[in-house]
């Protein structure tokens, strides 16, 4: 039984700021639910705004929820801010942190260090998003990398290191960047063994149970290349999990492959 939850893949959407109201959230949601009746080896789960989490946890538990982002302090003076108790208490038990969308807000690796460390000690699993801007011939991009895995997961444990799941997402592959290019599952492979080596150097072999995605325009049509190729334990889907018969589709491909 552990041994399953270890070696199952993650298909995580992530709605963003999507959609318009709860109504249209519901629908997306059993949409999604609808067509994942077979769905027995693919860990689901799905990241909406804060606002639609209690609409749709009643909807299935097939799907895990997801947070796109918490606050890390106790109840309290903090106008606007959700903490990761307070998701926890609601039935979350995800919660992506760093994405880039957040950085170019503001966010630094010192933040988001602080929402792991409290994500964790409430039950959350952050999925934490590490990736470059652009690429260049000196491999920069490594030690950028290497730098974010570093500042960010500063003062965890190893107990808990197995815990977070890294999503590689390069931002020039992202699907709203602008002049976007495509990355291929040779890049997220290369980054993958990257990152499980600097993961390996500060957390020791229990290192390799930790699960690496990859998120970058990922859709029907190349989630079986990524899956196949590019040495990953699952995918991280922002516009193709806001279509149902998308997002279905990739986590049917996902299923096949499983074996
Ligand atoms: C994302 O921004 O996390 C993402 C993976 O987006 P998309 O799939 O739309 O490129």
């Amino acid at each position: 039984m552990l041994r399953d939850k270890i070696t199952k893949k993650i298909i995580c959407g992530n709605w963003k700021m999507n959609p318009r109201s709860s109504k249209e959230a519901e629908k997306l949601f059993n949409d999604v639910v609808r067509n994942i009746s077979e769905i027995k080896k693919t860990n689901i789960v799905i990241c909406p705004p804060f606002l639609y989490l209690d609409k749709v946890k009643k909807i299935s538990k097939k799907i895990v929820l997801g947070a796109q982002d918490d606050f890390p302090g106790d109840v309290g003076a903090f106008t606007g801010e959700v903490s990761a108790e307070m998701l926890y208490n609601l039935g979350v038990r995800y919660v992506i942190l760093g994405h880039s969308e957040r950085r170019a807000l503001g966010e630094n690796d010192g933040d988001i260090n602080k929402k792991i460390k409290s994500s964790l000690a409430m039950g959350l699993r952050p999925i934490l998003c590490v990736g470059e801007r652009e690429r260049n011939d000196n491999h920069d991009y490594f030690n950028l990398i290497k730098m974010q895995l570093e500042d960010c997961l500063d003062g965890v444990s190893k107990n808990n290191a197995v815990k977070i799941i890294i999503a590689y997402e390069p931002i020039w592959a992202i699907s709203s960047t602008k002049d976007r290019k495509d990355a291929t599952p040779n890049d997220s492979s290369e980054m993958a063994i990257f990152i499980r080596r600097v993961l390996f150097t500060k957390f020791g072999k229990d290192s390799s149970n930790v699960k690496i995605l990859y998120g970058g325009s990922v859709g029907e049509k190349n989630a079986e290349d990524f899956l196949k190729d590019g040495g990953i334990d699952g995918l991280l889907v922002g516009r193709a999990s806001l279509d149902a018969k998308k997002f279905s589709q990739i986590i049917k491909i996902c299923e096949a492959l499983d074996k």
